[in-house]
């Protein structure tokens, strides 16, 4: 397997980082916010991200599995839940890729139940022609084809995470 074509160059996605960061400022102006960052794969947009914002803002991980090699497993496994109580905060969940929806909206629907003030969904990349869970992503990225992409914190098999852009893997 390697990287056979780059899909977003690292440009186009700084200039979409920007974008993302303007407009958070925007919204949460005066609001404290909880960025919920999924790991491993959102640990390089939220640090790009984290550099650029201007408001009240305190960042903390979860980690779920979904995926095992290039295939979607359907399964939702949480390996670490957050330290905090989040009853009437403001939540952005940052999540590296959108496939199925699936670890969004199961991600999504058991924050909720924690009574939060708000919760918000930024994704990066977004499988658009894949059959999805109705997810409403208020801050996405790119919308990309279906195919198996690496880099910008996405791996395959632990590998290819620092790679500055997104390419695809065959
Ligand atoms: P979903 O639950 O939306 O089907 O899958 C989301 C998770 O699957 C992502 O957090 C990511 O870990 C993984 N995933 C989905 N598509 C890709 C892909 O093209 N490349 C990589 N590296 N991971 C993917």
């Amino acid at each position: 397997m390697k990287v056979s074509k780059v899909l977003i160059e690292q440009n186009e996605i700084e200039q979409k980082v920007k974008e993302l960061a303007e407009r958070i400022n925007k919204d949460y102006s005066g609001e404290e916010l909880v960025i919920v960052g999924i790991l491993k794969g959102a640990f390089i947009v939220i640090s790009d991200l984290a550099k650029q914002l201007n408001v009240d803002v305190t960042f903390e991980f979860m980690s779920i599995q979904s995926y095992e090699g290039t295939k979607s497993t359907g399964q939702i496994k949480i390996d670490k839940d957050l330290d905090i109580d989040i009853t009437g905060k403001n939540i952005l969940i940052v999540e590296d890729i959108f496939d199925t929806g699936l670890t969004i909206s199961h991600l999504k629907n058991l924050l909720e139940s924690r009574n939060p003030k708000s919760i918000e969904i930024l994704c990066m990349f977004i499988k658009k022609d894949v059959a999805s869970e109705p997810v409403d992503i208020k801050y996405s990225g790119f919308e990309i084809g279906p195919e198996f992409v690496v880099g910008y914190g996405l791996d395959y098999e632990g590998k290819y995470r620092e790679l500055p852009f997104l390419g695809v893997l065959s």
